[in-house]
């Protein structure tokens, strides 16, 4: 049974009951944060909190907690679930007025922290050895994608595609240019070089990413954050896709062409290599 967290109690996920009103069900007004806990240590979790709290601020909600709270929070969601490999899922919202109404309500309105965790499925590696297909769409979110909001119906049709396609995934470009999967960041390589879109109000920069970042940056890997083209993407060798849940994963068939010779690259290899020396033990 998954033990959730719901304002301050931990109690079994079923018990949880949250308000009609609550405005995370009303306007999707609030941030989520997924962290991936690996034999039950969390990886990079101060990452994840760091980020927590800029999507927070950014939307103006002022919760109970800093840092150390989320971080313990996240932690005892993990040791009441047993450890192990889990997905704690992490969501705050503005909380629920007495009515509703668009504008912020008034202070004593307290935010909605909810957790709970599931078990963290992670790509097999047969899965990998024959890498994704993915299929590209144009992009058309909101221009705030830096947030981590709840609001994903831009990622939700997005990834509804993919499974439409017969893909995993959907590469989303807007003006011509790749922004990011529904709920993954995109890397390119051509002729050995890695290129990955800049962290703007376009993305969410993926923590994954930034630790993808890290490990070619500390092994001399030539890896620049810049605009990458949609041609650049179709003529890449090599693609990756990076997040929390899917790690860092090759995409072999875009748009149903294979990607390079259709196998996964070697630069991928090194890379996803270095990326599970990291993980966790
Ligand atoms: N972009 C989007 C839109 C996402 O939803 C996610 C997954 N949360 C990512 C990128 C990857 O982020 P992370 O590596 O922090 O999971």
């Amino acid at each position: 049974m998954t033990t959730a967290y719901w304002n301050g109690d931990y109690l079994p996920l079923e018990q949880v009951r949250i308000s009609p009103l609550d405005r995370g069900f009303l306007f999707a007004d609030g941030v989520y944060e997924v962290v991936a806990a690996y034999g039950g240590h969390l990886f990079e979790r101060d990452a994840h909190v760091r980020r927590l709290e800029r999507s927070l601020a950014a939307l103006r909600i002022e919760t109970d907690f800093d840092a150390e709270g989320w971080a313990r929070l996240l932690e005892t969601l993990v040791a009441r679930n047993g450890g192990g490999d889990l997905a704690v899922y992490l969501q705050v919202t503005r909380g629920a007025a007495a009515t509703r109404g668009h504008a912020f309500p008034s202070p004593e309105v307290r935010p909605s922290v909810f957790a709970s965790a599931s078990p963290l499925m992670r790509l097999a590696p047969d899965t990998l050895a024959q890498g994704l297909a993915a299929v590209t769409l144009d992009d058309i979110r909101w221009l705030r994608c830096e947030i981590k909001s709840i609001a994903l119906l831009g990622n939700v049709l997005a990834q509804q595609h993919a499974l439409e396609h017969g893909a995993t995934e959907t590469i989303q470009v807007r003006d011509g240019l790749v922004s990011e999967g529904a709920s993954t960041n995109v890397f390119v390589v051509r002729n050995g070089a890695i290129a990955t879109p800049i962290a703007d109000h376009r993305i969410l920069a993926g923590i994954t990413r930034a630790v993808v970042i890290r490990l070619a940056c500390e092994h001399g890997l030539p890896l620049a954050e810049r605009d990458v083209s949609r041609s650049e993407l179709e003529s890449a060798d090599e693609i990756w896709i990076a997040s929390t849940t899917k790690e860092v994963a090759p995409v072999t068939r875009l748009d149903g062409r294979p990607v390079g010779d259709g196998q996964p690259g070697p630069v991928w290899a090194r890379v996803r290599a270095l990326f599970e020396q990291v993980l966790p033990a």
